[in-house]
């Protein structure tokens, strides 16, 4: 199973890679960089050690034939041949002195053969070389065999180093003694000191003696065996100097190229130096360059530091690079994702869309269907209502007949037995009888005329037609029906019309019908009360006018009140009332626009109804 982890870890480990990788690299360039330094360094070297063997052949050519020009001149002869001449001596010494002084050397001095010093340019001196014997130098030993003798010592008087030339003084064949110069050599140090490059002379055996840095003088190269030593310390080369190895271990890069750990100044400070070398034959020296490994220490640091920084930002920007891509391939991701989650989206409403056109589609021919079910219901309802009104005035007019059956039938049947008294009288011959019953007769069919007149006013309901009326001209129409009644049982009848000139939309005799019917009515309610009074109102609110009718009679009881618009309803005897006033008038009234409504009211009875009101322009103007 294929591990997974996370970023962060990921994270880690590329960075762990990249710091293994760096220190490799760095390690690589590290020793590539030395390596090529040292090269350099070793090719620098060459050339500078070139320079300075040189300089010291420069140094020792101009000095090497001094000795050999002095051995030539007889008064030096002439000394070695008469020692104890003082005069001689005396004027050689200032002649040796005046040479030394000339050929800037530190000392020039004659020897016998036995190497006992007759002669000294520092004649004058604290210690003059007078007296003294050098036989066991070599470079006198040297000059007895007649060569050229070369040797640097410390001055075994002076104690300061030199570089010895010695040259034999002959006459004929015979060698007398031998003119020695000492050089100084402390120039060639101090011409050539450098901190990070060190020139060094060192004698055969490896001491050296000749060093740009004072604290290596009379050390060795390398450590001396026990019998060197020895000898050099009965030759006296160097005095009583200790001789201590430089450094140590030494390690050969390529030929005569060698690396070095020298201790330097009071051994504090150990250093690692390239030591290049190179034999003088003529003077019989080694001559030494050691070059400073530091500065490829700093090269080496500097070329890490580039290396490391340029590494270390080609690693950030593969990680930014990566990062980029990474983050990039994630949008790409997510857009995708939200392309796919918004094409589901539009899928999804696209089937919603299409899911609920169908049921609208669905819901739309319901609808339909239903509207025309209505349409088919509501003509069935018209259908039937029609057949139910039919029927209702089937029924209505069932009623009727009955009614008026009921009522004709009493009085037909009353005439009936009083024509039938009335023949049973005039035969007995009781005429006053007979009469009284013919007279009944004749009351009855008086009544019977009443019913028919109440059943004309109600087939004469459709035929008014509508117009602006008076109100004042209806009320008096009205009156003149009603007077006789109204004087006859004493009732007092208010009217009140505000306005005076009040007009309305109606029909004039239907409306004096209307208002005629009320005020029996109230009349007929009246009965047997002591004060009679019944009120006739009429008033404008608005586009209407309010017509009412009010008496102090009983009042309605509330029993009945929903019934006493239904045809034929009636509280009254027999005879007195159809009980169709209301249901007639109430049907005049809304073929008017109106309806008549029973009001509460402090006494009595109270029916009002609405008319639509005539506005009067011209009475206004
Ligand atoms: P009728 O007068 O023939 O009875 P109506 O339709 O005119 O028929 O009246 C129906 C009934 O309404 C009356 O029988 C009566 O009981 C009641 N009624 C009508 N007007 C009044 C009134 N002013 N006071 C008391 N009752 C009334």
């Amino acid at each position: 199973m294929p591990i997974r982890l996370s970023r962060k870890k990921k994270g880690f480990i590329s960075f762990l890679f990249f710091i293994i990788i760096l220190i490799q690299i760095l390690n690589v360039v590290s020793v590539w960089t030395y390596r090529r330094g040292l090269v350099e360094l070793a090719q620098q070297g060459n050339v500078r050690l070139e320079l300075y063997i040189n300089y010291l052949q420069g140094i020792l050519g101009k000095y090497e034939s001094l000795p050999e020009l002095l051995a030539i001149d007889n008064s030096l002869v002439r000394a070695l041949l008469n020692p104890h001449e003082k005069k001689r001596i005396e004027i050689l010494n200032r002649y040796l002195e005046t040479i030394n002084r000339v050929s800037d050397t530190l000392d020039t001095y004659l020897m016998n053969k036995d190497g006992l010093t007759i002669a000294a340019s520092n004649w004058n001196a604290e210690r003059p070389f007078i007296g003294r014997n050098f036989s066991y130098r070599p470079y006198f030993k040297q000059a007895m065999k007649g060569k050229l003798g070369r040797y640097f010592a410390l001055g075994s008087a002076s104690s300061k180093r030199g570089y010895y030339f010695a040259y034999p003084v002959r006459k004929d064949d015979e060698i007398l003694g031998a003119v020695a110069v000492k050089i100084n050599i402390d120039l060639v140090e101090q011409k050539w000191a450098d901190r990070d490059e060190n020139f060094l002379v060192s004698d055969p055996d490896g001491v050296i003696f000749i060093t740009t840095n004072p604290d290596w003088r009379f050390k060795s190269l390398k450590p001396l065996e026990q019998d060197v030593l020895e000898r050099i310390s009965v030759s006296r080369r160097y005095q009583d100097a200790a001789i201590v190895p430089l450094g140590d271990n030494v390690n050969t890069l390529w030929e005569k190229v060698e690396i070095l750990n020298i201790e330097d100044g009071a051994g504090k400070d150990r250093r690692r130096v390239l030591k290049q070398s190179q034999f003088m034959p003529q003077a019989g020296w080694n001559v030494h360059i050691l070059t400073d490994t530091r500065v490829l220490r700093k090269k080496v640091l500097i070329v890490n530091i580039m290396v490391g920084t340029g590494f270390s930002l080609a690693y950030i920007l593969v990680i930014l690079l990566l990062q980029r891509s990474h983050r990039q391939a994630q949008l790409h991701r997510v857009e995708e994702e939200s392309k796919r989650a918004l094409q589901e989206a539009n899928e999804q409403l696209e089937t919603r869309v299409s899911d609920r056109t169908q049921k609208l589609t669905e819901a739309n021919e319901l609808l339909r269907k239903e509207i025309i079910d209505r349409k088919q219901t509501e003509i069935k309802l018209k259908r039937t209502r029609k057949e139910l009104i039919h029927a209702a005035k089937l029924a209505v007019l069932g009623q009727m007949s009955a009614g008026i059956n009921h009522e004709l039938n009493q009085p037909l049947a009353a005439i009936r037995s009083y024509t039938d008294n009335g023949k049973q009288f005039l035969q007995k011959g009781q005429l006053e009888n007979a009469m009284w019953n013919l007279e009944q007769i004749g009351e009855l069919t008086e009544r019977m005329a009443q019913i028919g007149n109440q059943l004309k006013l109600f087939s004469r309901k459709s035929s008014g037609m509508i117009a602006v009326v008076p109100l004042h001209g209806v009320i008096d129409g009205a009156l003149e029906i009603l007077k006789p009644s109204l004087r006859k049982e004493a009732v007092a009848l208010t009217i009140d019309i505000r306005p005076d000139n009040l007009e309305v939309r109606a029909n004039h005799v239907l409306l004096q019908q209307v208002l005629v019917n009320l005020i029996s009515n109230a009349m007929q309610a009246l009965e047997g009360q002591k004060v009679k009074k019944i009120l006739l109102e009429c008033y404008a609110i608005g586009e209407k006018v309010v017509v009412a009718v009010q008496d102090n009679g009983p009042g309605i009881a509330k029993e009945v009140l929903h019934e006493i618009f239904e045809p034929f309803f009636t509280t009254k005897k027999s005879g007195q009332g159809l009980g169709l006033g209301l249901t007639i008038s109430d049907r005049i009234v809304r073929d008017f626009g109106g309806k008549i409504t029973v009001v509460p009211s402090a006494e009595g009875a109270r029916f009002e109804f609405t008319l639509d009101k005539i506005v009067q322009e011209t009475q206004e103007l």
